[in-house]
C-alpha cells in the first residue's frame, strides 16, 4: 500500500510540473498547486488524493444532472459511432429532434440556431437583432442596453454587453453599441428606494436610456431573469414583464439569456417562465447538456424568423460555425433533458432551494450575513462587515469562508462585482439531482462554518 501511495504522489508531482509549465488556467492567477480533480459521481467530485467535495456549485452553475450519468456517456457513444459530425448547413436527427424539443421546454414557438457556449449564443442573437432591423428598413437600430453587474460571455460583443468593469478593462473597446443601466439590486437599491414601496425605477431606467440613446438606435436589451454571476440580484416580480411593455412600446427586442436559469435551476423550465413573460430571443448553454458537451443555443421568435423569409432573396442569417449543433452535443443534450424530465429535477430544484432557504435563516442572525437571496436552487448569501452601514465584506473573510467550507468538503461559489471589494456573495448552485443528503450536508456544513466563524 505505500508502495501504491508514494506511484500516485510521483504521478501527481509530474502531473503538477506539467500543469506548472504548459496549461494556463481561466480566469484565476496562476496557481502552482491547483487541485487536480479526477472524477465525479452524483453531487461529488473527487480529487487525485482521493478527497470527496460536494460541488456545491454544479462546476460553473452546469451540471443540472449532477456527475458521472453513464447513459448520456452511452447516448454520445453511440452517436459518434452513427454520425459523428455534419454541419448544420444540411441537417441530421439529434439537430430536428433537439430543436423540437425545446420548443416544447419553451412553451412557444421558437427557432433555434446552435452554437458552442453561452458567448456564441448571446453574440447569435445580437447579429440576428440587427439583421433583422436591417431587413425591415431600421438599419439604425443597432444598440443594446444590458445592466450593470450582468455578465453575458467573454468575447468581444458578449463582453461589451457584460457590466462588470474589471473584466472588461485590459481589453477594450469591445463590440460597440452596449450601454448599461443599474441593475435591479435592492439590497442596495441604486435609486435610494425601499425594496417594496418603489416604483421600479430600475425598469423606468431602460425606458429612459432606450429614450436618451434613441429608440431609433436600439436593436435590443439583454437581461437574465435574475442576474447570477453579478450576485444573485433578484428582481421584483413585476420588473421582467415591465421590459416586455418597454420593448414593445420601443420596437426594441428582449433578448433573455437563460445560460444559468435555465434547464430548471430558476424551479422552472426557463427563468422567464417565472415572471410570466415571452422573450423574443432566448439564449441558453450550461444545462442545456449539464456541460456533458459543449453545445448552447439561440432560440428566436418564430416572428422574427419569418421576417428574415419574408425579407426577399439574401436574407438568409449569413452565420455559421462548425461545431454549433454538433450531432454527439445535440444527442447529450436530448438524453440530458429526457433525465430532467423523467427524475422530475425542475420541481425537485424547487424544493432544493425551499429548503435550503428555510434551513439557511439561522445564517441571517450572523454578523456578517447581510441578505440570503434565492432563485429556484440558486441561492446568494450577500456578506457585510456591518449590518447597518451594509460596507461588503473583505475579501479575507470571503475568502475564509470558502477556504474553511473547502476543508469540510464542500465547494461553493464567490460572486458578485469586479469593481474591488464587491466579491463580497456567496453563491450555491448544486446539482439539481442532489439527494436530501447532499442539501443536508450543504446547510450542515454552512451551518457549521458560520458556527465557527461567529
Ligand atoms: N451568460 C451568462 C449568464 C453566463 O453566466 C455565462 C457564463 O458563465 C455566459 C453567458 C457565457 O457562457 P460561456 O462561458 O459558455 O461562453
Amino acid at each position: 500500500a505505500k508502495h501504491a501511495a508514494m506511484q500516485a504522489d510521483e504521478l501527481k508531482e509530474a502531473l503538477l510540473e506539467k500543469d506548472r509549465a504548459y496549461l494556463w488556467h481561466h480566469i484565476t492567477p496562476h496557481n502552482d498547486h491547483p487541485m487536480i480533480v479526477a472524477s465525479g459521481e452524483g453531487s461529488w467530485i473527487t480529487d487525485m488524493d482521493g478527497n470527496r467535495y460536494l460541488d456545491g456549485m454544479s462546476g460553473l452553475w452546469c451540471v443540472n444532472v449532477g456527475h458521472g450519468r453513464k447513459e448520456i456517456a452511452e447516448a454520445a457513444a453511440v452517436q459518434m459511432t452513427t454520425l459523428a459530425y455534419s454541419p448544420l448547413i444540411q441537417s441530421h436527427v439529434p439537430g430536428i429532434e433537439l430543436a423540437a424539443k425545446l420548443n416544447d421546454w419553451l412553451e412557444g414557438e421558437y427557432r433555434i440556431f446552435f452554437s458552442n457556449s453561452g458567448s456564441d449564443a448571446n453574440e447569435v442573437a445580437f447579429k440576428i437583432a440587427r439583421q433583422a432591423f436591417h431587413q425591415r428598413g431600421k438599419a439604425t437600430k443597432h444598440k443594446f442596453i444590458s445592466r450593470h453587474r450582468a455578465y453575458h460571455g467573454n468575447s468581444m460583443g458578449a463582453l461589451g454587453a457584460t457590466g462588470q468593469a474589471q473584466r472588461k478593462l485590459k481589453y477594450e473597446p469591445l463590440g460597440v453599441g452596449f450601454s448599461h443601466v443599474p441593475p435591479p439590486y435592492c439590497y442596495r437599491c441604486p435609486f435610494g428606494q425601499t425594496s417594496g414601496a418603489c416604483e421600479l425605477q430600475c425598469a423606468q431606467a431602460y425606458e429612459d436610456a432606450i429614450i436618451w440613446e434613441g429608440s431609433d438606435s436600439v436593436a435590443g436589451i439583454i437581461v437574465e431573469p435574475v442576474i447570477t454571476g453579478g450576485g444573485m440580484l433578484v428582481p421584483p416580480d413585476s420588473y421582467l414583464p415591465k421590459l416586455r411593455e418597454i420593448c414593445d412600446k420601443h420596437d426594441v427586442l428582449l433578448i433573455v439569456d437563460e445560460v444559468i436559469c435555465g434547464f430548471g435551476r430558476s424551479g422552472q423550465k426557463f427563468g422567464h417562465h417565472n415572471f410570466g413573460v415571452r422573450p423574443d430571443i432566448v439564449t441558453m448553454a450550461k444545462g442545456l447538456t449539464s456541460a456533458y458537451s459543449p453545445l448552447s443555443a439561440t432560440a428566436v421568435s418564430a416572428e422574427l424568423y419569418e421576417s428574415f423569409k419574408e425579407s426577399g432573396p439574401d436574407s438568409h442569417f449569413r452565420h455559421v460555425n462548425t461545431f454549433g449543433g454538433n450531432p454527439v452535443s445535440c444527442a447529450v443534450a436530448l438524453k440530458n433533458l429526457e433525465i430532467i424530465e423523467r427524475e422530475g429535477l425542475v420541481e425537485r430544484s424547487a424544493l432544493i432551494g425551499r429548503r435550503m432557504r428555510s434551513r439557511m435563516k439561522p445564517l441571517l442572525r450572523h454578523p456578517n450575513v447581510g441578505e440570503i437571496r434565492c432563485f429556484g436552487s440558486a441561492i446568494g448569501i450577500e456578506l457585510v462587515e456591518d449590518k447597518e452601514t451594509k460596507h461588503p465584506a473583505s475579501a479575507t473573510l470571503v475568502a475564509g469562508i470558502i477556504a474553511d467550507c473547502k476543508a469540510r468538503g464542500l465547494l461553493i461559489g464567490k460572486n458578485g462585482d469586479t469593481v474591488p471589494g464587491f466579491m463580497n456573495i456567496l453563491t450555491l448552485s448544486p446539482p439539481l439531482s442532489s439527494t436530501d443528503e447532499d442539501i443536508a450536508f450543504i446547510i450542515d456544513t454552512l451551518l457549521a462554518v458560520f458556527g465557527a466563524a461567529g
